[in-house]
């Protein structure tokens, strides 16, 4: 799974980098980040978590995420630290990410995200922060605690995943965390539809005619476009006006990394915003009328 690919990822850049001369920035910025992921990855190791079978089923018969906020095993310190080098490396890549306010990481600037508004962060509210923050500062803060999250979330995935019966899920939302999807593939064997979480990267099945994001079903609002070789597809909803890119993995006998796909398919993203697509937040319809809504996914980072 995740933590694996990580590393062969960055193996993977480092032989673009030698073949090429220089990574395009957006792959650089894309490479420090997961360095720093991928060290956490090693510090946090195996996670274990008090949660039975009967719990894990339970909550995936009744539509809720596996993993409630306060299931989380986190070392907090090591979040902060993971936070800050994240925001270091943010900060150094002012040209690929434009709204990045310069002072970013100084020592007066210096973020630190209270338990409070990561609880928040994490279950898809809107983030408890002073009424000065900009719509900006609250978008970047978001992102960096994106990134600074994931090794945790990817370590907890990995411990739940195999854990979860996932023919029963078919939800639009992440069967561990609740995130959003923000990437998918149709796997080698049938063309079948698998979302991918845009937060702990876990991989389930969905339906192949029906927006995640609204769940409509009518083929009137769906279409997708693909690209010359049919490997990638745009699908987008003209109800929720949200989009998804896809790779259908039938059309290539390469090894596939799906974290890196995301980054590698940047001009999709483009592509789809100038059409006026946004990436899409699926409402969570658990058992018991609560009904949420997702934590936007962020795949436009650059
Ligand atoms: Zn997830
Ligand atoms: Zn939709």
């Amino acid at each position: 799974m995740t933590v694996e690919s990580d590393s062969k990822t960055l193996e993977r850049l480092d032989e673009q980098e030698g073949h090429e001369g220089a990574l395009p920035k957006s792959l650089e910025f894309y490479r420090g980040l997961l360095r720093i992921q991928s060290a956490a990855e090693s510090r946090i190791g195996a996670v274990e978590l008090n949660l039975s079978g009967e719990t894990i089923g339970d909550r995936i018969r009744h539509g809720t995420p596996v993993l409630g906020f306060d299931d989380l095993a986190i070392d907090w310190s090591l979040l902060q630290n993971v936070f800050d080098e994240v925001a270091a490396l943010f900060a150094s890549y002012q040209e690929v990410l434009r709204e990045v306010p310069e002072n970013l990481g100084g020592a007066d600037h210096r973020l630190s995200p209270s338990k409070e508004v990561v609880q928040a962060w994490y279950e898809g509210a809107r983030l408890p922060l002073p009424k000065a923050t900009s719509d900006t500062g609250e978008a970047l803060l978001t992102l960096i605690i994106h990134g600074a999250f994931r090794p945790f979330l990817i370590r907890h995935c990995e411990a739940l995943l195999k854990l979860v019966n996932l023919e029963q899920w078919r939800r639009g939302y992440c069967p561990i965390c609740g995130g959003n999807p923000d990437f998918a593939f149709l796997d080698k064997e049938r063309g079948g539809r698998w979302l991918v979480c845009s937060r702990c990267d876990a991989e389930w099945p969905f339906q192949r005619l029906q927006c995640p994001y609204c769940g409509t079903q009518n083929q009137d609002d769906l279409a997708y476009f693909t690209d010359d070789k049919g490997l990638y597809r745009l699908h987008v909803c003209e109800r929720c006006r949200s989009y998804l890119k896809t790779i259908d993995l039938r059309q290539t006998e390469d090894e596939i990394l799906l974290p890196l796909e995301r980054y590698l398919t940047l001009d999709i993203d483009t592509q789809a915003h100038n059409d006026g697509y946004r990436p899409g937040s699926a409402s969570r319809k658990e058992e018991g009328g609560e009904t949420m809504r997702g934590n936007s996914a962020k795949g436009d980072e650059s």
